[in-house]
């Protein structure tokens, strides 16, 4: 299909006449055509207004439907073949290598959410049978399911333009759930965002499901992101980008007649501990392994590896010394938006120009927009006296912790705010009782805690948490990455005494639907 600068409200293609936006390739720093009409707040209000009317329907549909509604999502951005990797390039100067992966992510994962519903297991469905007889009071009976929350607005990321946008793992959990989505497009991708916005609508019409199932609305955040979250009929925000844009996101949800959930990923800097032992026994490979992290996609990652913390020595020196002749001289390429890359220079400068930070080393930038990769040092006493070295750099950047002993580093630990992952490097001759400690530590900061590997490459499978304490995300009780992501967009809802006609399948006595079940907290 071509590219024709349109927004999707209930199936139907829309010119928006609020402005226009366009594309723009950061590596010829260049705009794109065509250009992309903007949405009014009454195109807003119809986006919502349809989703609440989709909600009766679509929440009704059996698991079976909706995980085939997935799966032809999936298929739909599959046949878009080569357009959108074309396009995708364009608009973010990612490689196309990292784009078919990121496809290849983003339709495994609408597949993956598709098994997890088919199956029926993640309800965590639970019945407490009656007990009419029990002393001195009789029990009802109790069942429990999970029920969707209803229409979820989700803003898309620009460092994601597939896997955390349209299609992308917020979306794909909703509908999972049962809820209707409006995307709010980022800004810096929309033609990826129209095509795969016509891969979603397509199947819509193919499924035979309500059209305001989905929709796409372009707009400003502040003004059209911010109504859409402020709508009635809306009732969950999934988001991730920037703390301020989050925070804001947060706010506008709390002061609305009715309060709703606001699931945001924000900002995390992402510590490595670097043990003595493991670091002596391979300071060069570790160093290597750091700057391939560090480098990946011009750093602008989540969980980019923005923090090592490690105790003064000879291993600490070479692996300096490594990640130093890697760098210099090196780029890391374009960054995803002339904004972005204002907001890395902006950022890195006021950590270089701290008197207390030195700079190990620098690398060179190339080309339009192109990241300037940075790794500097700073003693953890000055760290933990000032704040203000704790920000996150959104691109090639990190900040080494010199440590003294071993209670310092958890000290830099404990002064930490909450991040998605804290990484240990370890070797068998390292300290034990000094790695329990430091678990121990992590896990009240972060949501996931790797030892041995970098904190990039997030898989998204049953086990896996992206999530962490504020500002990390906004809620540290749930992810956005993995099965367990369906959680945000439901809640429980226990039926008491109802007859068993008038009860879910799920929850009937003889289990229709065969689903695995908890009776009286048997499995
Ligand atoms: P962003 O500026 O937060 O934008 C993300 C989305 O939120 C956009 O659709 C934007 O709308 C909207 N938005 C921003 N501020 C808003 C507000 N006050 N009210 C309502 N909506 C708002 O993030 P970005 O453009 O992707 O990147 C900017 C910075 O975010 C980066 O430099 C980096 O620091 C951080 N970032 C972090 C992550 C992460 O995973 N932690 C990922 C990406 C970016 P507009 O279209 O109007 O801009």
């Amino acid at each position: 299909m071509s590219i024709q600068g349109q927004m999707y409200i209930g199936g139907e293609a829309v010119t928006g006449t609020n402005g226009e936006i366009r594309g723009f390739d950061p590596v010829s720093d260049a705009s794109l055509e065509p250009a992309f009409g903007l949405a009014t707040r009454d195109d807003a209000d119809l986006a919502c207004q349809l989703a609440a009317d989709a909600f009766g329907p679509y929440r009704q549909i059996s698991g079976a439907k909706r995980a085939s509604f997935l799966r032809q999502i999936a298929d739909n951005i599959m046949a878009l073949g080569d357009e959108l990797i074309e396009r995708g390039t364009l608009e973010t100067g990612l490689p196309a290598a990292r784009l078919q992966g990121e496809r290849m992510r983003t339709v495994n994962q609408l597949k993956l959410f598709a098994d997890v519903i088919e199956d029926g297991n993640w309800q965590d469905l639970r019945i407490d049978t009656a007990m009419p007889d029990r002393e001195p009071l009789p029990r009802p009976h109790l069942g429990v399911r999970k029920v969707p929350l209803g229409p979820v607005v989700v803003f898309g990321s620009s460092n994601f333009p597939l896997a955390f946008s349209v299609a992308g793992g917020d979306t794909a959990s909703a509908l999972a759930a049962g809820c209707p989505v409006i995307v709010k497009g980022h800004s810096s991708h929309p033609g990826v965002s129209e095509l795969v916005a016509s891969c979603v609508v397509d199947a819509v019409k193919s499924c035979g499901l309500h059209p305001g199932t989905f929709s796409l609305i372009f707009g400003s955040g502040r003004e059209i992101g911010q109504h859409l979250v402020s709508h009635p009929a809306v009732k969950a925000v999934g988001f991730t980008g920037s703390q301020s844009g989050g925070t804001a996101l947060m706010e506008q949800a709390q002061q609305r007649e009715e309060p709703i959930p606001v699931y945001a990923e924000m900002s995390s800097i992402n510590p490595v501990v670097l043990l003595p032992k493991a670091l002596s026994s391979q300071p060069q490979q570790i160093g290597e392994q750091f700057y391939g992290s560090l480098m990946m996609g011009a750093g602008q990652f989540c969980t980019n590896p923005g923090l090592v913390i490690a105790i003064e020595g000879s291993g600490l020196n070479t692996f300096k010394d490594t990640v130093a002749a890697q760098m210099s001289g090196s780029s890391a390429g374009p960054m995803l938006s002339p904004s972005i890359f204002q907001s890395y220079c902006e950022n890195k400068t006021i950590l270089t120009d701290n008197d207390q930070t030195v700079l190990i080393s620098q690398g060179q930038a190339e080309g339009n927009n192109a990241c300037e990769p940075a790794f500097v040092e700073v003693s953890a006493s000055n760290f933990l006296s000032d704040k203000g070295l704790h920000r996150e750099v959104f691109g090639s950047f990190s900040m080494l912790v010199t440590c003294s002993s071993e209670d310092e580093v958890i000290q830099v630990i404990n002064a930490l705010e909450g991040q998605l992952t804290g990484t240990i490097h370890y070797s068998d001759d390292d300290s034990e009782s000094f790695v329990r400690q430091l678990i121990s530590a992590l896990e009240l900061k972060v949501g996931r805690i790797l030892f041995n590997g970098f904190p990039t490459g997030v898989e998204v499978s049953t086990a896996m948490v992206h999530g962490g304490p504020y500002p990390a995300t906004s809620n540290s009780q749930t992810t956005s990455v993995g099965t367990l992501a369906i959680e945000r967009f439901v809640r429980p809802v226990s039926y008491q005494n109802v007859p068993e006609k008038f009860l879910p399948p799920e929850l009937q006595t003889d289990n229709p639907l065969t689903v695995a079940r908890q009776v009286d907290g048997k499995k």
